[in-house]
């Protein structure tokens, strides 16, 4: 099954700007990018008609999924606070089946939102991956690993068996939670076991202030011993979400070339944590992808509102209007944040690369002017993820004209409210 785009105006991260053409889409992969094709027998044509734009899918570095069940509870408090009074007490109750459908429904969100795929820390992750590959979205799934227990690292290497055949749609990483809730002898363990299985990382890093007193009084360390002595630099891949307080300085002290960053900006203003240095550490690594984390702390899961955001609150905090252009604000949400889950060949509109895309509807009063010279600057600051028409993802449509061709959306939303009312009675 091939699919024939014509009419659109592409554009990417790596776009100098943005192009009319058209691009053909086979067995999951653009196979033609050209300013005009013609369509073979046996094509489905999508004309754009020069009012629709074409872009990567968006990617979500970093999110707990089933979350979306605990949106808007303990609302306005400080992340300790907010954890260990709010989420985790009602975490504890969470069962394989209320992280299913939560699952489901952050899926539907992000489908309508443009993602294509989303790297997600959590537990019954056979769940979560099951509902990945039924809604057919990418996910990057690590078991949350959380205190001394041994059992849930096991978990998380049995988990990369388990899925170890979808390597093309599920990639598996081991996620110790944080330097505060694992032992370090056992994130040595767990960066060792990565570091052997040629398998990636994904874990919480300095998100507030408060880590690198803990890091300073408990562990007696700094941030660059920390992340030495962790062994976590030596894992294949990493995924380091937030780093709030990670300064450029012990960044360019160390190997950190295998290492993302997550950037949740939205989450981390939200709960007040600060804003992570993107001009700073960008410096040192352009491996800076974008999360939303949970949507209990963000509270959407919306990756395009991050790169407005990221693109904005770095001009105002560097008093800089180039501190982050519109360009790499979209290879941040599209290209990085593929290469942080461990895919390959995704997130750029080239012949040969994977077809995880985003169709953008340009037919509105806030695109008005727009045009290949200029075309990055208008998604990222006047358009928005109510903009996408349709997202697809390895060649087949997740989403189109508000339909999810592979998900049931009644049936998800009345089972996610039941599993919400079940977990909290509201
Ligand atoms: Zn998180």
């Amino acid at each position: 099954m091939a699919t024939l785009f014509k009419n659109f105006l592409a554009v990417d991260g790596e776009m100098a700007e943005g192009r009319y053409c058209s691009l053909r889409v086979e067995d999951g992969r653009i196979t033609a990018v050209a300013d005009k094709l013609a369509a073979l027998p046996g094509d489905e044509v999508v004309d754009g008609e020069r009012r629709m734009a074409i872009i990567p899918g968006f990617v979500n570095a970093h999110t707990h999924a089933a979350m979306s069940l605990l949106r808007g509870i303990g609302e306005e408090a400080p992340l300790m606070e907010w954890l260990q009074k709010k989420i985790w007490p009602a975490e504890a109750n969470l069962t394989r089946e209320h992280i299913y459908w939560g699952t489901m429904a952050a899926l539907l969100e992000m489908a309508a939102c443009g993602t294509t795929a989303f790297a997600d820390m959590y537990f019954e992750m056979d769940a979560v991956v099951e509902a990945s590959l039924e809604a057919g979205m990418r996910c990057a799934a690590c078991r949350g690993i959380v205190g001394g227990e041994r059992g849930k690292f096991e978990e998380g290497l049995r988990l990369a068996e388990t899925w170890k055949a979808h390597r093309d749609m599920i990639t598996v990483q081991l996620g110790p939670h944080a330097p505060y809730t694992v032992p370090l002898q056992l994130m040595q363990e767990i960066c060792a076991a990565a570091a052997e299985r040629a398998m990636g990382v994904h874990f919480h890093f300095l998100e507030t202030e408060w880590e690198l007193s803990y890091l300073r009084d408990e562990l007696k360390m700094t941030p660059k011993e920390y992340l030495e002595s962790s062994g976590i630099l030596a894992a294949p891949y990493g995924i380091l979400a937030h780093c709030v307080w990670l300064d450029a300085e012990t960044v360019g002290a160390v190997d950190f070339s295998r290492m993302a960053i997550a950037h949740n900006p939205n989450s981390n203003l939200k709960l007040g944590s600060g804003v992570m240095d993107l001009t700073g550490l960008g410096g040192k690594t352009k491996k800076i992808a974008l999360g939303t984390d949970g949507a209990a702390s963000n509270n959407r899961l919306d990756i395009w509102g991050e790169m407005r955001c990221a693109a904005l609150l770095h001009k105002g905090i560097r008093r800089d209007p180039m501190a982050l252009s519109a360009c790499d604000a979209l290879r941040m949400a599209t290209f990085e944040g593929a290469s942080a889950l461990g895919f390959k060949k995704k997130g750029l509109l080239k012949e040969g690369w994977v077809a995880d895309l985003v169709l953008v509807d340009l037919d509105q009063p806030h695109y008005i002017g727009i045009g290949t010279e200029n075309a990055a600057p208008f998604l990222v600051y006047a358009g928005s993820s109510a903009d996408v028409y349709a997202t697809m993802v390895n060649g087949a449509w997740v989403y189109r004209d508000r339909v999810f061709p592979g998900m049931d959306s009644e049936k998800i939303l009345a089972k996610a409210g039941e599993m919400r009312t079940d977990l909290l009675g509201r």
